[in-house]
């Protein structure tokens, strides 16, 4: 049985003074990949570094964040597609649009996220996307596209059954992370309803900590809580989940481990 991480910050700077331990307690709670999605200019170091020291496990991606979309965007772009252009990356993100904190660059996100669409679909790579109090501002640049060329995740997933089910007959699956532990979370009822084929694994570390560790810093061994809260959901074994989550992330990421 093994888990994997599709969406991690394992780069930030809260795990500077433990990362090596981070990574071993996700190896002995069965986590076997980590795919760590990109914000800005800035977190590309950082997170190179990561799979540089660790190269068996982080995985990264390129993407610029739509929180950070402002009037430099244009610049941020064009550091994010030379490497692109430079490397192997797996995906494109996290990236998307974001009008819960600030609606100021609107019109700037949807040009950011329209662009990366654009090398998602040239690169053939997975979108990872970012998207907040944005659902159909997010689904209307991805119809922009010929339907079922743009695949990936809709990380975090939190909008509505409809919702869900616009993702997945767009050709997306949907992100779980630790708010689906949540004691009110409208989640749980909605995946009652949801496939398991189309659900992978994120903790969004080191934010959204599942239930116990809700509040405190989230990392990838707490996979592991996810997993359990979507088996009772299911009323299916732990294993089960990792198994088939584990089998959506690598057709996500058009990989055989
Ligand atoms: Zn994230």
């Amino acid at each position: 049985m093994h888990y994997i991480e599709t969406h991690a910050h394992l780069y930030n700077n809260e795990f500077d003074h433990d990362r090596d331990q981070v990574i071993h307690r996700a190896i002995a709670n069965n986590v076997t990949k980590i795919y760590m999605p990109n914000i800005d200019s800035h977190s590309i170091e950082p997170m190179l570094r990561c799979e540089e020291k660790y190269p068996d496990i982080c995985v990264p991606m390129i993407g610029l964040h739509p929180s950070y979309v402002d009037e430099n965007y244009v610049s941020e772009l064009e550091i994010m597609e030379k490497w692109l252009q430079k490397r192997k990356f797996v995906a494109i993100g996290e990236v998307g649009i974001d009008l819960y904190h600030d609606k100021t660059y609107y019109k700037q996100q949807e040009i950011a996220f329209e662009a990366q669409c654009n090398w998602a679909l040239n690169y053939s790579l997975p979108l990872i996307i970012h998207s907040r109090s944005a659902f159909y501002e997010t689904v209307k640049i991805i119809k922009k596209f010929p339907a079922n060329t743009l695949t990936g995740v809709f990380h975090c997933f939190s909008g509505s059954l409809q919702d869900a089910e616009v993702a997945i007959e767009l050709g997306f699956d949907l992100g779980i992370g630790g708010t689906v532990t949540y004691k009110n979370s409208g989640l749980k009822e909605i995946l009652t309803h949801i496939s398991l084929e189309h659900l992978v694994l994120e903790t969004d570390c080191p934010y959204l900590s599942p239930v116990p560790h809700r509040g405190k810093r989230n990392e990838p061994s707490y996979l592991s809580n996810i997993a359990a809260q979507i088996a009772q959901i299911k009323d299916i074994g732990i294993d089960e989940i990792a198994k088939i989550t584990s089998i959506n992330a690598k057709r996500l990421f058009k990989t055989t481990r």
